[in-house]
């Protein structure tokens, strides 16, 4: 037995779902949509910048106001009103902490609204990265207009991987209490 330090490879390879940064990114948004007060639409949204998430957001009534959930939904011209989209909730975050936008990226579970898109780009949003559509927006042509890159990647599988029981340096919660 030696103290010295030595290589010990686990495995030949890392395993074949450890995402990519944009995977990553966008099952951070999936995971934020959990939060979601409206039955009509669940939407997440991570503002990244460097490798580095400035805020989250999802669609979410207003601080001290009731949700869709308990009191329904407010609806005006088939659209529910009572909640700031997820985009614009990451945009409200990052104000009240102070935190400059401009130069970084949004990940989004679905293409942004029209009003939500024309909020990224005046915060100064550069890319937005999305893994399905929304009805009835003009997101995508004013991305276009203001120089915004739009990226359509695959939906990221839902689950998340952490096998507690392999780790050989975990030690469950329940260990050693019998
Ligand atoms: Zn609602
Ligand atoms: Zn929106």
């Amino acid at each position: 037995m030696s103290g010295e330090p030595h290589i010990e490879h686990r495995a030949a390879k890392p395993p074949a779902w450890r995402p990519d940064w944009d995977t990553y990114f966008l099952k951070l948004a999936m995971l934020a949509s959990e939060r979601a007060t409206c039955p009509r639409m669940h939407c997440g949204c991570v503002l990244v910048k460097d490798n580095h998430v400035l805020s989250t957001g999802y669609n979410g009534s207003l601080p001290g106001t009731p949700h869709c959930y308990d009191a329904g939904c407010l609806v005006v011209d088939n659209h529910c009103v009572r909640t700031n989209h997820a985009e614009m909730n990451a945009i409200c975050q990052a104000a009240r902490h102070g935190m400059a936008l401009a130069g970084a990226t949004a990940y989004v579970t679905n293409l942004p609204c029209t009003a939500c898109a024309k909020a990224l780009i005046a915060v100064g949003i550069i890319r937005v990265v999305i893994f399905s559509d929304y009805h009835d927006s003009l997101a995508e042509r004013f991305f276009q207009e203001s120089g915004v890159k739009l990226d359509r990647l695959p939906m990221p599988r839902a689950e998340i991987h952490y096998d507690l029981a392999s780790f050989s340096s975990a030690r469950p919660f329940d260990e050693g209490k019998n």
